[in-house]
């Protein structure tokens, strides 16, 4: 496949403070532009990164067709770089496209394309203890028309920002009694840019309690717990782990994915089922509920201390030997290429 490439003249790499990263913010010197104009993908571009323009009708601005996902490429002490599962955020892309009436970005651009840039930016990905490269591709409706139905213009856009280990501080959680994030039928299992933007709000009024992220609860009943903020959800209740199913609902997350197949390899009892408000708050009550935490690409694990629902609150005990911990250790372990990958989880450069 042919790519186009325009390289940097002058390299940002010596201005960045590797030591401080703010997680998000520093980008690379280049990034990957694809368009689709035509019914067909173009020829992608590398270009430097930097702002582009758009019509100010661009349907994107208007109606919210845009997809992304989250990656990211680890570098071991041989220099090797590595992507973990890459082709479930190939997949996923795709999939979260289809819903939101999205072109299929074609796995040669999607592929081609990463590598030829994380090859570009190599010296961008940093090895060490918690240092990666966090991969943002995207796709929005391009096209400058605002007639409501979906654009025949779009572009598919790779970025990448070098990050640090990701530490959130200690969170807390409130259960959603009121506001929802998806429901049946809708696009709760896309990696759709609204989801994130309909979150901020409720998101921010849990802040103004002293709490760091919700919870969310089924939209019909507010009963069953499905999701952490932007995360994945497990509970441990005794030494049982327990998440939900996927659904339309829920966003089929790698990292989830990846602790069920090691729950199942280190014959630690999982169970993926529905986790009811009620079964949680009893077994806080009777001192069995011991851990419960988030999943996701950017923390990889988010322990959560605490949660409220309706006036109730929980603290849960401090825990030695956490699955959160376990379950960090291993997953980092493969994509830092040193631990065992049985199920070749890791794709080399
Ligand atoms: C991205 C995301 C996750 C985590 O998915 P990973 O593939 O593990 O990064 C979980 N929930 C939501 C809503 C997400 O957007």
């Amino acid at each position: 496949m042919n790519i186009d490439i325009e390289l940097i003249q002058d390299s940002k790499l010596n201005t960045v403070d590797f030591n401080n990263l703010a997680f998000g913010r520093i980008f690379t010197d280049h990034m990957l532009v694809c368009d689709f104009a035509n019914g067909e993908w173009k020829t992608p571009k590398i270009m430097p990164y930097g702002p582009m323009l758009f019509e100010p009708s661009a349907r994107v601005f208007h109606y919210g067709q845009a997809v992304f996902e989250g990656m990211k490429a680890y570098k071991d002490d041989n220099d090797d770089v590595f992507l973990f599962r890459p082709d479930e955020n190939f997949n996923r892309i795709n999939k979260s496209g289809e819903r939101l009436a999205m072109p299929t970005v074609p796995e040669d651009v999607f592929f081609e394309g990463l590598k030829k840039l994380l090859e570009v930016d190599n010296a961008w990905i940093k090895k060490g203890e918690g240092n990666s490269l966090y991969i943002r591709p995207f796709i929005i409706a391009s096209e400058g028309a605002i007639s409501a139905s979906p654009a025949e213009e779009y572009k598919f856009i790779i970025i990448c920002s070098p990050a640090q280990s990701y530490y959130a501080g200690e969170v807390r959680v409130i259960f959603a009694e009121k506001y929802s994030r998806s429901a049946d039928g809708g696009v709760g299992f896309a990696k759709a840019a609204g989801n994130y933007a309909a979150q901020f709000y409720p998101t921010s009024l849990a802040h103004k309690e002293g709490y760091q992220q919700i919870v969310w609860t089924d939209a019909s009943t507010h009963e069953f717990l499905e999701e952490a903020g932007t995360m994945n959800v497990f509970f441990r209740i005794g030494d049982k782990l327990v998440t939900a199913p996927t659904s339309d609902r829920i966003l089929d997350g790698v990292t989830r994915k990846s602790i069920v197949q090691l729950a199942k390899d280190f014959n630690i009892d999982i169970e993926v089922r529905r986790v009811s408000v009620t079964e949680i708050k009893e077994a806080a009550k009777k001192g069995e509920l011991k851990e419960m935490f988030g999943s996701g690409t950017a923390a990889v694990i988010n322990p959560i201390k605490g949660f409220k629902h309706q006036n109730d609150t929980f603290e849960l005990p401090e825990i030695s030997d956490s699955y959160a911990s376990f379950f960090k250790e291993k997953l980092l372990g493969i994509q830092y290429n040193k631990l065992e990958d049985k199920h070749n989880w890791r794709v080399k450069l």
